[in-house]
């Protein structure tokens, strides 16, 4: 092939990776009554990953075409294409919502959520769970992580379906690799379905977040974890059709029992001590109980949370706690 051709491949393919910018507003925990755009943002976002993924795909077309008319490094470069969809193929989640390595401290949600109500066994393990809500996003969760990653300690995030896109694989990608697990926290964190109890609502706002997952992590991505926006315990009354409906996904909900206040908006706390406080009269009112699960944010701007994140992580392991995943 003539260079010119190649060279104008190229830029096709260039060309087709940009990305349209996806919606990223962020989906932090909000009064209620505070209604957000909805469904015709959540339409766009899908077009836009749908957008997304046939550019990708052409240009993954116009790179074939260019690498098979370099006769000499096309078997080279299929070859390393091969290894690299067989590296892919055996981190993808088989059946679960964690790798193979969280496995050792990932618990099934319906035993989470028995064990985060019932009365304390002291003879058995006490188990915490860390959770982050609303992200993934560009900003907060690598910081996350990265706490995570030096403290050594696993966590579970809920995140948010219209969160997750081209701009923000990576980082779903990251939590999953590094041995987190991921719950859905519906697809576009408005609280109509739970205000209204409309169980088909509830199916879509899971099956939506189920579906952006699975684009970035396979198809065989399952998890049975699910957190209500705003949480359970804030819309009971109007729940029984849309507990069905989790119900039949097989999936069970977790609230908290434990909580940093990093989403009572002007009230939360502002400092770490005022956050630990919080935390620790958190714990009291809730009770003891065999599954501590923390409620935190992976939004950008939950800086308090980050900075007390190491020491809340301190608080768990110096009184014994094992650390562990819901899966
Ligand atoms: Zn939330």
């Amino acid at each position: 092939m003539k260079r010119w051709l190649i060279g104008l491949l190229l830029v096709a393919a260039l060309a087709g990776c940009a990305r349209p910018k996806q919606a990223q507003r962020s989906a932090v925990h909000q009064a209620p009554s505070a209604k957000a755009a909805a469904s015709s943002k959540a339409v766009a976002s899908r077009r836009s990953s749908e957008a997304a993924r046939a550019a990708s795909s052409s240009a993954s077309a116009a790179n074939t075409k260019a690498a098979s008319a370099q006769a000499a490094s096309a078997s080279a470069s299929s070859a390393s294409r091969a290894r690299d969809a067989q590296a892919q193929a055996a981190t993808l989640p088989q059946g679960t919502n964690h790798n193979a390595r969280a496995a050792a401290y990932a618990h099934p949600a319906a035993t989470v959520h028995a064990e985060m109500t019932g009365r304390l066994d002291p003879s058995q393990p006490k188990t915490v769970y860390l959770t982050f809500d609303d992200g993934p996003n560009l900003t907060m969760t690598p910081r996350i992580l990265a706490v995570l990653r030096q403290a050594q300690v696993p966590a579970t995030f809920f995140v948010v379906g219209r969160q997750v896109g081209p701009r923000t694989a990576a980082m779903l990608r990251r939590e999953y690799d590094e041995g987190h697990a991921i719950g859905l926290h519906s697809q576009t964190h408005t609280y109509g379905f739970e205000r209204t109890g409309n169980a088909g609502a509830t199916a879509w706002e899971i099956d939506q977040s189920l579906a952006a997952v699975r684009r970035v992590l396979g198809v065989g991505f399952v998890t049975h974890a699910w957190r209500y926006p705003g949480g359970h315990m804030s819309w009971a009354a109007h729940l029984a059709k849309p507990d069905a409906v989790v119900a039949a996904h097989g999936m069970s909900w977790i609230d908290w029992n434990a909580a940093s206040g990093d989403a009572l908006g002007r009230t939360s706390p502002t400092t770490v001590p005022a956050m630990l406080a919080y935390h620790s009269r958190s714990l009291q009112a809730y009770g003891p109980h065999n599954a501590t699960v923390v409620l935190m944010h992976d939004a950008p701007d939950k800086t308090t949370t980050l900075a007390a994140l190491p020491q809340i992580i301190a608080y768990y392991r110096q009184r014994g706690y094992q650390f562990g995943v819901i899966a």
